[in-house]
């Protein structure tokens, strides 16, 4: 891929930023630094640790295409495999000799044909290209309620854990019922005292086994066509093609089987018909992210927790105080309240050409040509940016699509057909017409429901195609759609 001897920087050492820089490294690039604020690789899986924490996506097909895991435990990977898993991947492919850990890039900004980068210590440094890989889900969103800091036992949000808090024998709330509150329960149900699950709105809960591989079948593994057979790798592909097909279309078969198996878990798995009633929810399956469980039904209905459903009127000294006056007394709260998802890169401040800010930019709403590049912002390329695919299935293999893209963008400029390149602003104009008129389709818009899929203005910021159509998409850039200088 090289020909000119460019500087590349990589923002972030999580799952994809690790993947360029790896993949830089493949493509001859000397000239490379991976900034990482934290101390450690892993993004997402180094913030979270709370109990109970797994990913909902099969572990063989949440691993890059070309470092396999033999090795996954589970079907579903507990989140401290995920994080080994990470830091095995920096290890093996020497990421540490590029890497900067504990510094946190802030400014960015291009100027005479490069960009100047800043560190929160006062670092500085430039690029010729910059690849901006600062995760999705990464700001904690803490809801205001009245009286938070009222509260006299421990507080805390779920990427936040505070392992010095016991909860063997105390009285636990958890706020918010997205997968990270499902998980959370399910890893507490009767583990503590008592186990209070306040739930604003009812969420579809998608049955799923979480088997163990033996330790034959992580032999057998060893061998990439057996782990190919088994796996599926192919198969697994169509069925994410169905989920997303499920998305846009309600009548699809995968919209029917996805909705068929929740309404069945729910009838078949909770006897009580108050409680069923309860977690029956109002909207229609897919409209927010699906949440997985194998044992949520299960934990709810344990003696020793509750659903409350009355809304939180306020927190005070002692616990939450619903709406109907009742206080439910408690020695620990955990939001699980998620995150803010348009925080994209934030709060590095990105100033393109000519003094464009980037604040400025996406004022109304982050967006981005094929989620990838921005006019006026040359020479950066984001992996998992704003309004790219993120759903039921690996954000990894987005990440590898993506890549195989930027690569191409990389490669013009390193073979010296442009020494400034990003997509032409007509080409983002029409780009996110398309993308909203098609998310207006979808069941995040149509299904009867909020969630964090939205953006400020009620708009679905996902990917609101299939998945092959995605594939086709980062197959080859539309060079028309691009400017070259
Ligand atoms: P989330 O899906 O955004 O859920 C937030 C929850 O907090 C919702 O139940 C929401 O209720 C509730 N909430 C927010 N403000 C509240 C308030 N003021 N009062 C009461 N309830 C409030 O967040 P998340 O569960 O952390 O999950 C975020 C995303 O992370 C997931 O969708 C997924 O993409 C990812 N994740 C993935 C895995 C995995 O296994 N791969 C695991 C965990 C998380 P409403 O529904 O009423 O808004």
């Amino acid at each position: 891929m090289k020909d000119r001897n460019l500087r590349v920087v990589v923002l972030g050492a999580g799952m994809a930023g690790m993947l360029a820089t790896i993949k830089l490294r493949e493509a001859g690039f000397d000239q490379l630094a991976l900034y990482e604020k934290a101390d450690n690789v892993g993004g997402t899986w180094r913030e979270n640790t709370y109990p109970g924490l797994t990913c909902d996506v099969p572990s063989h097909h949440y691993t890059y295409t070309f470092e396999r895991n033999p090795g996954w435990t589970r079907h579903l990977p507990p989140g401290v495999e995920v994080q080994g898993y990470f830091q095995h991947v920096f290890a093996k492919y020497g990421l540490a000799e590029v890497t900067r850990f504990g510094e946190e890039v802030t400014e960015a900004c291009f100027d005479n044909g490069r960009w100047h980068l800043r560190c929160r210590s006062g670092l500085e440094d430039e690029a010729d290209i910059v690849i901006a890989a600062t995760g999705v889900l990464h700001h904690p969103r803490l809801p205001a309620i009245d009286g938070i800091d009222s509260f006299r036992g421990a507080l805390f949000h779920s990427a936040r854990w505070d392992h010095s808090v016991t909860l063997e024998g105390k009285r636990v709330g958890v706020i918010g019922n997205g997968s990270t509150g499902v998980q959370i329960i399910s890893a507490l149900a009767g583990k503590v005292e008592h186990l209070v699950h306040f739930q604003r709105t009812a969420q579809w809960i998608m049955p799923v086994e979480n088997g163990h591989f033996s330790p034959e079948e992580r032999q057998a593994f060893e061998d990439p066509a057996v782990l190919e057979e088994a796996m599926d790798f192919a198969g697994y592909n169509a069925s994410v093609d169905a989920y997303t097909q499920a998305i846009i279309d309600e009548e699809s078969e995968g919209a029917k089987g996805i909705a068929a198996a929740c309404f069945g878990n729910l009838e078949q798995s909770v006897t009580d018909p108050d409680l069923r009633e309860k977690l029956r929810p109002d909207h229609k399956p897919l409209c927010k992210r699906l949440v997985f469980s194998p044992d949520y039904y299960q934990a709810i209905q344990h003696p020793q927790s509750q659903l409350v459903t009355e809304d939180i009127a306020s927190i005070e000294e002692d616990g939450i105080r619903t709406q109907d006056g009742v206080l439910h007394e408690l020695d620990v709260i955990v939001f699980a309240t998620g995150f803010d998802a348009s925080a994209f890169m934030r709060p590095i401040t990105v100033t393109g050409r000519d003094g464009k800010s980037l604040d400025a930019f996406w004022a109304d709403h982050p967006k981005a040509y094929y989620a990838i590049s921005m006019p006026d912002f040359p020479n950066f390329f984001m992996l998992n940016g704003p309004n790219g695919p993120v759903g039921n299935f690996s954000l990894i293999d987005i990440a590898e699509h993506q890549w195989h893209y930027i690569a191409q963008l990389i490669e013009k400029i390193s073979a010296g057909d442009a020494d400034e390149l990003c997509c032409k602003a007509e080409a983002l104009r029409d780009f996110e017409q398309r993308r909203t008129e098609a998310a207006r389709e979808t069941v995040w818009f149509k299904g009867g429901c909020t969630s964090w899929y939205l953006d400020s203005r009620g708009i679905p910021a996902s990917w609101p195609w299939t998945y092959s159509t995605f594939v086709d998409a980062m197959n080859e850039p539309q060079w028309a759609d691009f400017e070259l200088r």
